[in-house]
């Protein structure tokens, strides 16, 4: 299998984490990126103790000069990047009548415009070499919808329509793009819920159980891996069939 260089936004923790550890199993170079370094570091002690190669770079999703500024940083320490993992995102949650403008844009920014802006960084070297993965991590409610959380939804339904548009403009380059849609995942994220809608959702999921950070990073491995290559537009469902 032939060893690729893979970007990972919000890869400090949680689903982005599992991916990182995942994708360098499989064999890859993994960049790790986000906000804060310490907790990057970390992760990539754990991944050099693998002996994978690891390189962490700062990231403000929310910020187009930073988005610039770290590809720029991983394309000199690395190369070219062969895989995009779109994973970093936040909440803003509150009903829509309530919601204020800086919450709306702030979860609109990080999750939707930032991952538009860190694909357009990778297209000229996924181009060039005629090979590439774009990964995005969407959501279960961005296919369903979900009270409370209008701005995170329209980020990840957003996500949605970016994946099918740009599969279509790259795929005579051999870029596919595919999202990941995870259902309730067990990370920080999620622990801040309150136990009784925790209770709900599991009554909710046919099979019975929380979801794991590494049950989302093997479908990101699979989309990320040859044996993928006609598969593209595609949003693979990772939830416990609580959506279908
Ligand atoms: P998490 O535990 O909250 O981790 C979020 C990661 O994103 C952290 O590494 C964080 O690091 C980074 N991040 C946050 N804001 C950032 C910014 N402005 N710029 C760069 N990095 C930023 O999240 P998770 O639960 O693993 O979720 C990962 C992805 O899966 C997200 O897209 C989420 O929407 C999606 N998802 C999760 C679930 C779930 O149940 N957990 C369900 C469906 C979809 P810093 O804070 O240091 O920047």
């Amino acid at each position: 299998m032939e060893s690729r260089t893979a970007f990972i936004s919000g890869a400090s923790r949680g689903i982005g984490r599992a991916c990182a550890l995942t994708l360098a199993q499989a064999g890859h170079r993994v960049v790790l990126a986000a906000r804060s370094q310490a907790n990057l570091a970390a992760v990539a002690e754990e991944l050099r103790a693998l002996g994978r190669e690891a390189f962490t770079v700062e990231l403000d999703l929310a910020s187009p000069d930073s988005v610039k500024a770290a590809f720029a940083q991983a394309a000199k320490d690395f190369g070219r990047i062969d895989i995009l993992v779109n994973n970093a995102a936040v909440t803003k949650d509150g009903l829509a009548m309530r919601m204020k403008k800086e919450d709306w844009d702030i979860v609109i920014q990080t999750n939707l415009t930032g991952a538009f802006l860190a694909i357009q960084q990778v297209l000229p070297g996924m181009m060039k070499e005629r090979w590439g993965r774009i990964i995005n991590i969407s959501s279960v409610v961005g296919e369903a919808g979900n009270a409370g959380q209008a701005n995170y939804v329209a980020s990840k339904a957003g996500l949605i329509g970016l994946t099918k548009s740009i599969a279509q403009e790259m795929a005579s380059r051999n870029i596919t793009v595919n999202a990941v849609a995870p259902g309730f995942i067990a990370t920080d994220m999620t622990a801040v819920l309150p136990d009784q809608v925790k209770e709900a959702m599991l009554g909710r999921i046919p099979l019975k159980r929380f979801g794991t950070p590494e049950d989302v990073a093997h479908a990101v491995k699979f989309l990320a891996s040859e044996e993928s290559n006609y598969i593209t537009g595609h949003v693979l469902d990772v939830n416990g069939g609580m959506y279908m």
